[in-house]
């Protein structure tokens, strides 16, 4: 099971990996919207990072959390901040107090931060966005977990799910967010939510490895 080691390393290596491919997403969001997606997570992250040391010793995963959800509520002005934020929020709504998560509380989170998204964002599958790598991640965790595979099994399964989901936004024309004001001209070109999630994911997989 995995507690708040993890949830602290997957928060820490999130905010490097945002930093590393900042410019790689806000060129991404320069071909289909207004070019600030990486610059965004990125002072979102690092706010969270400047923010995480003050967690109390007896924090819990779900604290973690929502000190993620909060931040980048805040922090982010673009639509991202309020996407994500609100899955981090009832993702650890969720896990709430437990201190370590098992496969079942992590396909819980992992379904209720994508349930998060929907509800604030009213995407659907195939819309070109950040969902279309949540959903797939989603249903591969969940199919890990019927399997019985562990813990950090399953978060890599969701990380390369989360992966193809991300590619295969390439094709489509976008139903949500600026991309979508750009109709046929989307085509050919990655959701940059999209692509940032399944760095999300990836970071979660590999702090739990
Ligand atoms: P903004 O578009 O306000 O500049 P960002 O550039 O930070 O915000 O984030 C853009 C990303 O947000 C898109 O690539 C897409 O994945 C995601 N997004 C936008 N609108 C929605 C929505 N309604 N539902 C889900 N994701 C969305
Ligand atoms: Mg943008
Ligand atoms: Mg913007």
């Amino acid at each position: 099971a995995l507690g708040i080691d993890w949830t602290t390393d997957w928060i820490r290596r999130t905010a490097q990996v945002v930093h590393d491919h900042r410019v790689e997403l806000v060129t991404l969001d320069r071909e289909i919207g207004d070019g600030d997606h990486g610059e965004n997570l990125d002072r979102g992250f690092t706010a969270v990072i400047a923010k995480l040391d003050s967690l109390p010793a007896d924090a819990v995963p779900g604290d973690a959390l929502k000190l993620v959800a909060t931040t980048l509520i805040s922090t982010v002005g673009g639509a991202s901040g309020p996407l994500l934020g609100t899955a981090y929020l009832k993702g650890a709504g969720v896990v709430g107090k437990d201190e370590q998560l098992d496969g079942a509380a992590l396909v819980a989170f992992l379904t209720a931060a994508r349930d998060g998204v929907v509800l604030r964002g009213k995407a659907e599958p195939g819309d070109k966005t950040m969902i279309d790598a949540w959903t797939p991640a989603v249903d591969a965790a969940v199919a890990a977990q019927a399997e019985g595979r562990t813990p950090a099994e399953i978060l890599a399964a969701a990380a390369d799910a989360a992966e193809k989901g991300a590619e295969a936004t390439e094709p489509l024309v976008a139903r949500k967010g600026r991309a979508s004001y750009l109709g046929e001209r989307a085509i050919g070109h990655r959701d940059p939510g999209a692509q940032s999630s399944s760095l999300i994911l990836r970071a979660a997989a590999d702090a739990a490895a």
